[in-house]
This record gives structure tokens, sequence and C-alpha cells, in this order.
């Protein structure tokens, strides 16, 4: 009943006019096609905030005749539901598997809205992404609900996967086979890439961001510069990630900017600047019209600076 209310209110959305981002009153999801039986949904390409409601991931869908995939469901029950509505629109089909990418709470905490499915989803991550989701989810939900409102997370209850991606090996959904990769650390303590050769697409959770700054805060710039290195080379036309683009709109600047800090910041060190100096020695012009640079720029810098600045006393050369 619930999952026939949800597919009512999304159908009614749709009719009444252009998508604008979520909001707590009146939660819905429009999924774009891209590829055949493969689905993207429409997302906000910001950080999560309250006039978004977190819905900033855009969460992927692929219908096969073995049921359905959904990597990173997103942030909270109400988004859940109506994606599940969005799903049920297109296909009959079971949603058999519920990805999750890395352990940050806007990706997951709609694991919620699967949970009561019956056959029961199975929930997969890394191994580290779901110790981590079993050690901070509920401190999660809390900084999201404080960030969010009570409202938009109302009937969130978190749900963790099972340990059961591992680098390099397959997952297989109908006549798909999608690669894992696990990149770790990288944009998080762990980060899950899943690659479809065929249908040239890769999922690339939070280590592509396109026209945005990219969010650092429990990132390595060394890892997710070298996970970005690998991506790069895999044989793919489109990105889903946490805006969904080609390779050179996604992969290719995420890479430049994090290159940017990182030979900014090397020779600085090498020329034995200090910390105050970060932001002058950084080439940040071809950044600077990126969302959330006044913000999201300077809380990077400190924190590649300090991880240079230790790799470097350490011994180890600027990058
Ligand atoms: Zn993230």
């Amino acid at each position: 009943m619930a999952t026939r209310r949800a597919f009512l209110g999304t159908t009614l959305a749709l009719a009444l006019g252009a998508w604008r981002p979520a909001t707590a009153a009146g939660t819905r999801v429009v999924l774009d096609p891209l590829r055949p039986g493969v689905y993207v949904a429409r997302a906000d390409n910001a950080e999560a905030m309250r006039a978004n409601a977190g819905a900033v991931v855009p969460t992927l869908v692929h219908v096969t005749r073995a049921g359905v995939l959904v990597v990173d469901p997103g942030p909270q029950a109400a988004w859940g539901r109506a994606l599940l509505g969005a799903i049920r629109a297109l296909t009959a089909q079971p949603v058999r598997w519920v990805v999750n990418t890395h352990a940050h709470p806007e990706n997951v905490l709609a694991n919620a809205a699967f949970a009561g499915l019956r056959p029961r989803p199975r929930f997969l991550a890394s191994a580290a992404t779901a110790a981590l989701m079993r050690q901070r989810c509920e401190a999660c939900l809390a900084s999201l609900s404080a960030q969010l409102g009570r409202t938009a997370m109302r009937g969130t209850a978190i749900v963790l996967p099972e340990p059961a991606l591992q680098h390099g090996a397959w997952l297989h959904t109908g006549g798909t086979v999608w690669q894992v990769q696990v990149h770790a650390p990288a944009h998080s303590a762990s980060d899950t890439v899943l690659h479809a050769p065929q249908l040239r697409l890769l999922c690339a959770g939070g280590l592509a961001y396109r026209g945005r700054v990219p969010e650092m805060q429990e990132a390595s710039l060394q890892g997710w510069r070298q996970a970005l290195r690998q991506l790069i080379a895999l044989p793919a036309d489109i990105v889903v990630a946490t805006a969904t683009g080609t390779p050179a709109q996604t992969l290719v600047p995420t890479l430049a900017y994090l290159d940017a800090l990182a030979h900014g910041i090397g020779a600085a060190l090498a020329a034995g600047r200090d910390a105050t100096q970060a932001a002058d020695a950084v080439a940040a012009g071809p950044f600077r019209h990126w969302r959330h640079f006044p913000t999201r720029h300077p809380l990077n810098l400190q924190r590649a600076w300090r991880q240079l600045e230790d790799a470097w006393m350490q011994g180890e050369p600027p990058a």
C-alpha cells in the first residue's frame, strides 16, 4: 500500500510541472534514461542542504530480466520510497541488489525504503564501507537530521549492507556484468566503483564531480588521484558519480583539481613555505566558477596541505 501510494504520488507530481529539488513535503524522483534499461535519478548537483532535502545523489537504476540493481539509493526513507515508486512505474521486476558505494549519509540512508520489500534485496558494500556504516551510521543519521531537519529524515532507519563487494570481483545482474573496484582510501575511507564494460558505463560514487568543488573532508588526496588515473583508463562513455557526464566532464576535471592541489602545495613545501600561503600556492583559476568554491576550496587546501606536509616530513617527494 505504501508502495502504491508512493507510485501515485510520483506520477501525480510528474504531471504537475517541471522537476525541482525534493522537499520534505513532497519528495519526487525522476528517472532519466541513460542506456537501454539503465536510468539515473535526477538530483541537485550540490552539497546536501535544507533547500534540496539532501537529494544530491544521482542514483543509478539498472532494470534487468533478473531484477533491478540500485546503486546509492539516496539520503532518506522518503526519497527511497519515491525512487521505488519511479522504479515501479518502469518495471514489475523486484529490486534485487542495493549497492552502497561509500559510507556517506546522503548516499546510503535511503536503504531504509528497500528493507521491507519481499523478496528482500541484498544490500552490498565493500568490507570497509560496511564496517564504517556499522560504526557511524547512527551519528551520520543524527548529523544529517540536524542539517536537513527531522521532517525530511522521518522514518529513516539504518539498514546495514553485507560486506560482499571485493576489488576485482564481478557482480552479475541478468545479462550484464559489473566489475567491482574498491579504492581505499580515496574520496572516503573506501570507495566502490562499478564498471559495465559492455555498456561503457562507470558508476563512480563520490569519486567524480562535475562543475562542483570536490568534498574532501575524509579524502586521501593521493589515494583519490591514483583512483581517478585508473578510472580514466577504463573504457567508458558515461560516468554516474556525484553528477552524470562523460569522463571528460567528470573524471578529468576532478583529477585536474586534485592535481592542482598536489602540484601547488608540493612546490610550496619544497620552497619552504607554510600553510598560511596555501591559497597562493595553488593555481585555482580554472575552478573558481565551480559550485561551492568559496566555502569548500579553503577546507580542501587545509586538508591537502596537512596530508602533503606529513608525507614531506616522512621523506616522500612532493607529487
Ligand atoms: Zn561522499
